[in-house]
């Protein structure tokens, strides 16, 4: 089993409209020394439970982690490497906003053992970026990826989104090209979703925001995955994409049903640490900041909810995950684990429909699979049979 642990920083700038992650716009006010110090404390207070634990992976998510400094950042890692076993080589990923790196920050982020950047770039059009209330433009993208090449990264992705108000194929494929300018290893590809408690899903409620049709979400979709695959890359999760052996390791981990330690307000954690179920745990942080950093402080465990995982759970759990990917889901493993075939002839249809396929002894969406992947993974979760 593999482990990887995450620590979530949740300041921004400023709250984008569309976000619902656990992330607070606080301008440049941020308690960086306070939430460090609880990040910190909370590492320790798992000291028993993870020094024995072979660590693979750390990711730095938000908000934006690029807000801290190098050194609050290499306090974090330090602290994580000593209080678990690192492998040889870990991946210690970090999200960026290219507002808020510069070369100077970027060299010293390198410095103190991060080695992979992920950049929050959305789009190169600056129509789409104030659209989507975006603080960076998009001569900030093109000037932090040149600062992470120069920085000496050569691990680094690129986040896009496509999806938003009268966006056309065209504009689409320009961000996918200029993307590829930076000859990056990863690119994450995101079709915007609107969610309820944010000002989008208030104005898409009001019949405020206009958005792109099903087909022609459709087509983009269908777009990215040929063009990407065209260049190089492989389309290892429904919105992910790399170059032959650059797959984000620490993404892998949620999409494969392993173990991850979550650090930081709100953040989630799936791990047994007291051998309680055989089908998993996890928990999740308290949510707000300040909240989470008080109870910390005061030598508390920040715990929102904790819940067993029953057989159900972890099965339904490892099907969504799983068919997410592009390696899907190992018929042979999951059988050893779950103790049951567990598809019913009601998916014969789907495998005739050409939406899942059978390959290596691996169930997979096929590509026209992906293009309805939310609706069909419940329809595979509906067709299970419990034994
Ligand atoms: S920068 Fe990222 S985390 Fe922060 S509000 Fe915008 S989308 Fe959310």
């Amino acid at each position: 089993m593999t482990f990887g642990v995450y620590v979530h920083i949740p300041y921004c700038v400023k709250k984008c409209p569309y976000c619902d992650f656990n992330s607070y716009g606080v301008g440049r006010r941020i308690p960086e020394k306070e939430y460090t110090e609880a990040v910190l404390r909370e590492i320790d207070s798992y000291k028993e439970s993870i020094e024995k634990l072979p660590l693979h992976s750390i990711f730095f998510g938000g908000g934006t982690p690029s807000l801290f400094s190098a050194d609050s950042i290499g306090k974090i890692i330090s602290k994580i490497l000593e209080t678990t076993l690192p492998l040889d080589s870990i991946e210690v990923s970090l999200e960026v906003n290219p507002k808020t790196a510069d070369l100077e920050k970027l060299k010293a982020l390198k410095d103190v053992g991060v080695n992979r950047m992920s950049v929050g770039v959305q789009s190169f059009s600056e129509r789409k970026l104030k659209l989507l209330g975006r603080i960076n433009t998009p001569d900030d993208s093109r000037r932090v990826l040149e600062d992470i090449i120069k920085a000496g990264f050569n691990n680094f992705n690129l986040d896009l989104m496509f999806g938003v108000s009268f966006e056309t194929l065209e504009e689409w494929r320009t961000d996918l090209e200029k993307a590829l300018e930076f000859n990056t290893n990863h690119i994450s590809a995101y079709c915007l979703t609107i969610e309820d408690d944010t000002e989008f899903g208030a104005l898409y409620s009001q019949g405020k925001l206009p958005l792109p049709d099903e087909d022609a979400l459709i087509g983009m979709l269908t777009f990215t995955g040929d063009y990407l695959e065209q260049a190089g890359y492989r389309q290892y999760e429904i919105s992910n994409f790399a170059k032959l052996g650059h797959e984000c390791r620490h993404n892998l981990l949620y999409w494969r049903g392993e173990d991850y330690l979550g650090l930081g307000a709100g953040a989630h954690s799936h791990l047994d640490l007291n051998e309680r179920s055989s089908w998993g745990v996890r928990w999740a942080n308290l949510k707000n900041p300040d909240l989470y950093m008080r109870t910390v402080l005061e030598g508390k465990r920040p715990l929102a909810f904790t819940e067993l995982l029953s057989k159900e759970e972890a099965l339904q759990d490892k099907i969504m995950m799983g068919l997410r990917l592009g390696e899907g889901i190992n018929l042979t493993s999951f059988k050893e684990r779950f103790g049951a075939k567990w598809y019913s002839d009601s998916l014969s249809a789907l495998f005739k429909q050409g939406f899942l396929e059978l390959s290596d002894n691996s169930l997979l969406l096929t590509k026209k699979g992906i293009l309805v992947s939310n609706e069909l993974i419940m329809r595979v979760c509906d067709s299970l049979v419990y034994e």
